[in-house]
């Protein structure tokens, strides 16, 4: 039924809408600063396209089994397409056929191999510094004192132009201080990279937090899209 979910998915996003509103106006930020990304892992191309006739315009993905495919599928919709997910260096040259911006870069030969993959597609790749703020949970992401070298490391390499930074928040832990911390780091990188102004941070359970402490771009997924069935991997 298209209809009905079309509205299901119309009322996520207008609920999600709402909380960025109240946030905003909480932190005394402009809306318009804030991309949402709507994370639409696990949801088949058919909500992307209705998604996209709502008015959204940037999804996100991450694995590259699923978001391929997904994206050949809508590559005649006006959509930017994030990669968000931890991401091997042998798939580098994949995602660099359809992704516009990577969030997960958090390792040098990621960066090699994307710049390799973005050069042979002719593409410029803008990527993101995926910091760890919970350095032994392991959900991604590259140890602070590693991120000043990487956010050289892209700004520097071919068909990449560095983005900013991202950081998925510690599981069950108080989102607001790993926040506060990450904003911290991109501080950092602008002062050698003044242009790379994203703070991708804030997903479902944690956007006011995100925005409260200066995020730019949130990935919501659960809030827009509905509840996610388990995947086996
Ligand atoms: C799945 C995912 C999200 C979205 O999570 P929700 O809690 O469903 O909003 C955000 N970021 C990353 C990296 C993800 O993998």
């Amino acid at each position: 039924m298209t209809a009905q979910r079309r509205a299901e998915l119309a009322e996520g996003i207008a609920g999600v809408r709402d909380r960025i509103a109240a946030a905003c106006a909480a932190a005394d930020r402009d809306e318009a600063e804030i991309t949402l990304i709507a994370v639409t892992k696990t949801f088949p191309a058919s909500d992307v396209r209705l998604l996209a006739g709502l008015g959204l315009t940037d999804v996100g993905e991450n694995r590259d089994q699923e978001a391929r495919p997904k994206a050949a599928d809508c590559a005649d919709l006006p959509l930017t397409w994030h990669f968000v997910g931890s991401l091997q260096t042998n798939k580098a040259r994949a995602v660099a056929g359809y992704a516009d911006v990577v969030h997960s870069v958090d390792r040098s030969r990621l960066v090699t191999a994307l710049s390799d993959a973005a050069v042979r597609a002719g593409r410029t790749l803008r990527c993101l510094v995926q910091v760890s703020l919970d350095e032994e949970e392991g959900r991604g992401g590259a140890p602070v004192r590693d991120v000043p070298a990487l956010a050289d490391g892209i700004a520097g390499a071919d068909g990449l132009e560095l983005g900013g930074v991202m950081a998925v928040a510690p599981l069950g832990a108080d989102p607001a201080p790993a926040f506060t911390r990450l904003a911290e780091v991109a501080a950092e990188v602008r002062r050698n990279h003044p242009d790379a102004s994203i703070v991708s941070a804030g997903m479902s359970g944690d956007l006011e937090q995100a925005i409260a402490s200066g995020a730019t771009h949130l990935r919501v997924g659960t809030a827009l899209l509905g509840g996610r069935r388990a995947i086996v991997r």
